[in-house]
């Protein structure tokens, strides 16, 4: 069995990153700059934005954190929303998911100029990608993908089972997975709360995509012998024996499934530290687009 380290792999690509940027800042070029919306004291989103701006640092890029009040209205939001899209000294920026329950999610997704959209979560983004034309890819699938690609793990003709049909996660990793070239050509599973005996579509995978939010869901006896497990999931559970009361797991049952894999991922040091740097790779892009470079 093979543990496959996000961590690492994230630390490369931000090297390389680093390299990039280095190189256009030496010639006298402004660094890429990603700006982040973070809407109340939320732990589990401020931890998510304080890494998406230590990893700015990391890769040599500018970062601005807007953090506003809770009790924020929806048309101040979108106010702040259309400045942003206006700044043209801001490459790309996210509004840090979930939002207040008076704010309506998908209108704030829809206000976001597509061209800033370095999460991938409009509609035009999620379009492209599901027609295989240039876009920015939501951060988690496209992680997925680097991870896959950077352990030499064949997806052609493979049978991946994702777990989980969420906009964010599974709905576009089964997208890309199962699209025409390179990184794709599988025959994707799609499977959810409706799906009727999912044990069995769950062990017919040669590779399983589990996102459902759900700790330890997935159980040993669910997996064919050999499969590659990617585990998305992110729950905290109690503990009162960590300093926090809580500790971090994933959809998988990772203590009895690791064994029988061939490949898996930890959480937490799998897929999440792939998804931040997706995310820099979207907002590079931006950059690059933006400055014909
Ligand atoms: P959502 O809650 O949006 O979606 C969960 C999906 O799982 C739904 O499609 C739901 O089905 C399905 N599901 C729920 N219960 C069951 C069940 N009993 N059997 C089968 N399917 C079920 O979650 P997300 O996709 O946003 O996130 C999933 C997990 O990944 C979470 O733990 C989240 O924290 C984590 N996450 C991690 C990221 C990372 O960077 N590593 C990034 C994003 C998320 P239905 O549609 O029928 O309701």
């Amino acid at each position: 069995m093979t543990l496959i380290n996000g961590k690492e792999v994230a630390e490369i690509i931000k090297g390389e990153l680093k390299h990039k940027v280095d190189q256009f800042t030496s010639r006298g070029e402004r660094p890429p700059h990603l700006a982040a919306v973070l809407i109340g004291k939320n732990p589990a989103s401020l931890a998510y934005v304080n890494n998406k701006v230590k990893s700015c640092s990391q890769c040599g890029f500018r970062s601005t954190l807007i953090q506003k009040d809770p009790d924020i209205s929806e048309s101040d939001l979108l106010k702040l929303v259309a400045e942003l899209n206006e700044d043209q000294d801001i490459d790309g920026f996210i509004v840090q998911l979930p939002l207040p329950h008076h704010i309506n999610e998908q209108k704030i997704i829809l206000a976001i100029d597509p061209n800033k959209d370095v999460d991938g979560f409009h509609p035009i983004n999620f379009g492209k990608m599901a027609q295989g034309l240039p876009c920015y890819l939501p951060a988690t699938p496209y992680g997925i993908t680097l991870l896959l690609e950077h352990y030499n793990i064949e997806t052609s003709g493979k049978h991946v089972v994702v777990v989980g049909r969420s906009n964010i996660v599974g709905t576009p990793i089964s997208i890309l997975l199962s699209r025409k070239g390179r990184g794709g050509d599988a025959t994707v599973t799609l499977v959810h709360s409706r799906t009727k005996n999912i044990n069995e579509f769950i062990r017919m995978g040669d590779i399983v995509v589990a996102a459902i939010g759900i700790p330890e869901f997935i159980k040993e006896a669910m997996i064919k012998p050999g499969a590659v497990v990617i585990d998305v999931g992110i729950n905290r559970v109690e503990d009162s024996g960590q300093a926090t009361g809580y500790r971090l797991t994933g959809d998988v049952d990772f203590n009895n499934v690791a064994a029988k894999c061939s490949f898996i991922t930890p959480v937490p040091g799998g897929v999440g530290p792939m998804t931040v740097v997706s995310l820099m790779m979207n907002t590079f892009q931006a950059y690059s687009r933006k400055h014909n470079l």
